[in-house]
């Protein structure tokens, strides 16, 4: 028994690409780089070039930028089930999905230079888009505090600033860059006066830009940052001066919908292998799926991810529609990355001390899925937000 693709019923989008079409571009892919591909990477600490290139290759990270700069014209509606369906198949979506929704932000509150001169090369595959600076060591999760700064100075910006858990920047030729410009005009409204920058760090004074590389659970390439008096031309703020939060907060809905689609991509896979080994492994003379305290689990954590995955169709199509779905987007992504770890973890049980084996590959992908609950938005900001902007309940902070 094989899950199904929670695209399989759905309809055809404004373009005339159908769901399915995009779907089996996503597969032709995906075929070609098998569960060992993950494996040997996560073995090796090894970065998947030959998959974001042949991705890309494919259109399939350029699927929400506009015709005419080279991209599919589409919403995160069809992003996501890319993103789903790498995650079905054993990889990560995360070096995609990045510059999915910084491609985003760009096409919609970038300038047509802008768009002409970046986008265009970054959907060709030409240029890598693949980092977003943003979260700081002293401000964590309340992006208010951040003090990294770029100061005007004639016709350059010159950023000055630490950054932590900016993944990929190793690995890119240009960033998004969060830095404060100018104090906020109303304290009661502290996120006005940060700016979005555009930085290009190729051939950069590695001194201006010094990397440092954080070890985590799993194989994923994230970096302290230092940008020390890094000077970057007038045309790299993106969109209006101090309105920087309005447009992250605009590309963080995206990302949180891409998110969910992963954790509904983790789910499915956790799903399958649980249901098949449930169904092979014969104990006392039975299946061990036979016995309910082996199923129920999967089957609870079956009907989790069902009902995530029905906000994740909301929270797209309102997005792409152009509408505030803060709360659909956080709903959707706080239940399918609760769905799925409990998947994750019926998983483990299911397969007994072979859950803990390297070879069947499913400790590999527990440790992957734990973060979804932390990053980019943990569960309890998602939380803080229901309470606060959804049924008006009094701030925490
Ligand atoms: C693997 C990974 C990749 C990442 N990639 C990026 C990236 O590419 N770019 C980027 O900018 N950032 C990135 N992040 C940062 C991520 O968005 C932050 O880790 C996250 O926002 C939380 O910040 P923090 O870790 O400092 O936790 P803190 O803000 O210190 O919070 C610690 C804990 O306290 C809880 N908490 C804090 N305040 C409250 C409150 N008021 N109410 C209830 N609970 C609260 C939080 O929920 C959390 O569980 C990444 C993080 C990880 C782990």
């Amino acid at each position: 028994m094989s899950t199904q693709n929670s695209t399989a019923t759905s309809s055809t989008s404004s373009s005339g690409v159908t769901l399915d079409e995009v779907l089996q571009a996503a597969k032709a892919v995906t075929s070609r780089y098998p569960e060992s591909y993950y494996d040997e990477l996560d073995r090796t600490g090894g970065y998947p070039h030959e998959f974001i290139k042949d991705a890309m290759a494919a259109g399939l990270g350029a699927i929400m930028v506009p015709a005419e700069y080279g991209g599919m014209g589409l919403g995160v509606r069809e992003a996501s089930v890319v993103t789903e369906e790498i995650h079905r198949s054993g990889g990560s979506g995360s070096m995609l999905h990045g510059q999915m929704f910084m491609m985003g932000i760009l096409a919609r509150h970038g300038s047509e230079e802008q768009k002409r001169r970046v986008l265009t090369e970054v959907a060709a595959g030409r240029v890598r888009l693949q980092s977003f600076s943003v979260t700081e060591p002293n401000a964590g999760t309340d992006t208010s505090k951040i003090t990294t700064r770029a100061t005007r100075e004639g016709n350059q910006w010159v950023i000055n600033g630490q950054k932590v858990w900016t993944s990929r920047a190793a690995h890119t030729d240009m960033l998004i860059v969060l830095a404060r410009t100018r104090p906020p005009k109303d304290p009661a409204k502290p996120f006005d006066g940060l700016s979005c920058f555009l930085v290009d760090v190729r051939g950069v004074d590695p001194k201006q830009f010094q990397l440092r590389k954080i070890d985590v659970i799993f194989n994923h390439h994230t970096y302290e940052v230092f940008y020390d008096n890094l000077r970057v031309p007038e045309n790299a703020l993106i969109g209006e001066e101090g309105k920087g939060f309005k447009y992250l907060l605009d590309g963080l809905n995206a990302e949180r919908v891409l998110i969910t689609s992963e954790c509904i991509g983790d789910g499915r896979w956790f799903v399958d292998k649980a249901v098949k080994y449930a169904n092979e492994r014969v104990i006392f003379g039975k299946q061990i799926g036979a016995n309910q305290g082996v199923s129920f689990p999967i089957a609870r954590g079956y009907a989790h991810l069902e009902a995530a995955d029905a906000l994740r169709w909301k929270a797209a199509e309102m997005f792409d529609r152009h509408e505030n779905c803060g709360a659909e987007a956080n709903m959707a992504k706080m239940l399918a990355s609760e769905a799925s770890w409990e998947l994750a973890n019926a998983c483990m049980q299911t397969h007994g001390g072979f859950g803990l084996a390297r070879e069947y590959g499913i400790e590999r992908r527990f440790r992957e899925n734990r973060v979804f609950q932390i990053a980019p938005i943990s569960t309890n900001m998602v939380l803080n937000y229901i309470s606060q902007h959804v049924l008006k309940m009094p701030r925490s902070y």
